[in-house]
């Protein structure tokens, strides 16, 4: 599209824009799990350079870590991963289509290697009316809620 300005993450996105689907971003009201107005879908977004801040900070795991299984680019395995800001818990984000894609190899060895390391992982379906909060060993529901009460509603409200 002539108009497109950039795709989203740049050349190791490829085709994938699922972030612009599955994430909240408030300041556009998009809730979770519906495409962004400005997304040119499997091409990139449309107002790239002026994309509002939750798009800016917004840290997905392929993009970032390089050595990841090619397979575990979002839109190939359904799963997106999102690591909270100065936390060490992660978000799962899926599709209501695809919400058993968690349970499947290459998410499900993604998500055993977080929490063998120490990693909250939260797994959100949909509009997030299905959730999931997976801990790891020696954290506590009430822990893990307590500090993600603090960081959650500016994330996700009404998660
Ligand atoms: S979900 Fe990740 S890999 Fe897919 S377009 Fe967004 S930043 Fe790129
Ligand atoms: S503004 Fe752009 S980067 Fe942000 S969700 Fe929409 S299409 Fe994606």
């Amino acid at each position: 599209m002539e108009d497109l300005e950039f795709v989203v993450g740049e050349g190791r996105c490829g085709s994938c824009t699922l972030c612009c689907r599955l994430t909240a971003i408030p300041e556009l009201q998009k809730p979770l799990n519906t495409w962004c107005h400005c997304c040119e879908i499997n091409k990139g977004c449309r107002v790239y350079k002026t994309r509002p801040q939750s798009c800016r900070k917004f840290e997905c795991v392929w993009y970032k870590k390089r050595d990841l299984l090619p397979e575990l680019r979002p839109d190939r395995c359904g799963v997106m991963f999102e690591k909270l800001f100065g936390t060490n818990t992660y978000l799962a984000l899926l599709s209501s289509e695809n919400s058993r894609a968690w349970h499947v190899p290459p998410v499900k060895t993604a998500i055993l290697g977080l929490l063998e390391s120490g990693a909250v992982v939260i797994v959100l379906i949909g509009t997030g009316t299905e959730k999931h909060l997976l801990l790891p060993i020696g954290k506590t529901e009430e822990e893990v809620i307590e500090e993600l009460n603090s960081i959650l509603p500016n994330y996700y409200p009404g998660v």
